[in-house]
């Protein structure tokens, strides 16, 4: 059999292209090298039109009440006590446990009619009217690879897609603490070349994950947590409710997200850094954009390169909504001085960071 379209990676951007492709009538084939539904480093906030994404899924009533919580806003909080807020101005965000959203998205991906299958991708051989799709458990024919395997994409690099990162090394760290929530605002705390992200992610759970220059190696969750008194403070004696997952480097980019019957997806198409939190957003919007560009008749090399084109185009739009924030905060990151006197001044100036939110939001 030829699939028409094969899915290599079964995170959020794979999933979405999965559900998206089998609903537009496509036979459908998604591949997840992990045995279970992974429990990646995130720090799970999915930002409003991600969250509107998500619902155009129809993946909402899927998710488990206890796994998710909605937050309202962004506050940052910085070392010398300056805070500011903002609400978002359209809808609200969701706080969602990892394996929850993953879970729902498997759900409707079966039920849209995707075959989900467990097996790791080992390499995507294009020719002229179709790509080979080899996996540890076999081979297959697709009229259309998908490479939906994370910020490293071993597929992007394969296919001679990998750009020049242009930002700074950058690790992140993630756990959850047991607690009813104390806030439904994301809580951003700075310090000095590291961020902690306090995301409610249900009605008794916390996602607790530091982001931080590649400055300091190694550093443990609690010498993490160390450095922002006010936040360890906050979630003292609450027990642990996840394992620690740790992930980076962060800064990855893709010279095109398209080649010969491949199409990339999700972080595999480029990803700056976590700061704005709007990594989901972009996974869910890229696997809407591709099924938007593509043809009925996928067999059509022709069509399906020019297809693959428009959504490269279409989706530059949102990358530069997402990574010129993304970029100016971490350059803020890295300049403490600047960074104080820009949170305070935002702090006087409450109208201009909801201006700022609205940007990423
Ligand atoms: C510390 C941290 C905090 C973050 N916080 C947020 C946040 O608050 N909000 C937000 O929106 N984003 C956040 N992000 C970003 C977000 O996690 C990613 O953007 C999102 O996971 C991208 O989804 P994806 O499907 O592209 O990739 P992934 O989630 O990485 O999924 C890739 C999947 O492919 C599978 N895979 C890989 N190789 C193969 C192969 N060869 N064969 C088969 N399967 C394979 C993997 O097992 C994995 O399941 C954060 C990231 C980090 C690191």
């Amino acid at each position: 059999m030829i699939w028409d379209v094969a899915i290599c990676g079964g995170g959020p951007a794979g999933l979405a292209t999965a559900i998206r492709a089998a609903e537009a009538g496509f036979a459908t084939v998604l591949y997840e090298r992990a045995e279970d539904v992974p429990d990646k480093a995130c720090g799970e906030g999915l930002m409003p039109r991600g969250l509107a994404a998500l619902s155009r899924l129809s993946v909402l009533r899927g998710i488990d009440p206890a796994a998710c919580a909605p937050f309202r806003g962004i506050r940052y909080v910085q070392e010398d006590g300056a805070c500011v807020e903002a609400r978002f101005r359209d809808g609200e965000g969701l706080g969602i446990r990892r394996l929850a959203l993953e879970r729902a998205l498997r759900e409707r991906a079966l039920a849209a009619g995707a075959e989900l299958r467990r097996g790791a991708v080992r390499k995507v051989v294009p020719a002229t009217d179709v790509a080979a799709v080899e996996t540890d458990s076999g081979s297959i024919e697709a009229r259309l690879a998908v490479a939906a395997d994370g910020v490293n994409s071993p597929l992007r690099k394969a296919a001679g897609l990998d750009g020049a990162a242009g930002a700074p090394r950058r690790f992140g760290l993630r756990r959850h603490v047991q607690m009813a929530p104390w806030t439904d605002f994301v809580e951003i705390h700075w310090s000095d070349g590291c961020e902690a992200y306090a995301t409610p992610v249900g009605p008794e759970t916390v996602n607790l994950a530091f982001l931080w220059h590649g400055a300091f190696a190694h550093p443990t969750w609690e010498s993490l947590l160390d450095r922002f008194p006010r936040l360890r403070d906050r979630v003292d004696g609450a027990p642990a409710g996840s394992e620690e997952r740790g992930a980076g480097p962060l800064a990855q980019a893709a010279r095109a997200r398209f080649a010969n019957r491949l199409a990339l997806v999700g972080d595999a198409a480029g990803y700056v850094d976590a700061i704005t939190g709007q990594g989901l957003t972009l996974a869910l919007l890229s696997a809407e954009r591709l099924l938007a560009a593509l043809p009925r008749n996928l067999a059509d090399g022709e069509a399906l390169s020019r297809s693959l084109r428009r959504y490269d185009a279409s989706l530059r739009g949102e990358w530069i909504r997402y990574a010129l924030p993304a970029r100016s905060l971490l350059a803020l990151a890295r300049r403490p001085e600047l960074r104080k006197r820009g949170v305070r001044l935002c702090a006087q100036h409450p109208a201009l960071f909801a201006a700022l939110l609205r940007a990423v939001a």
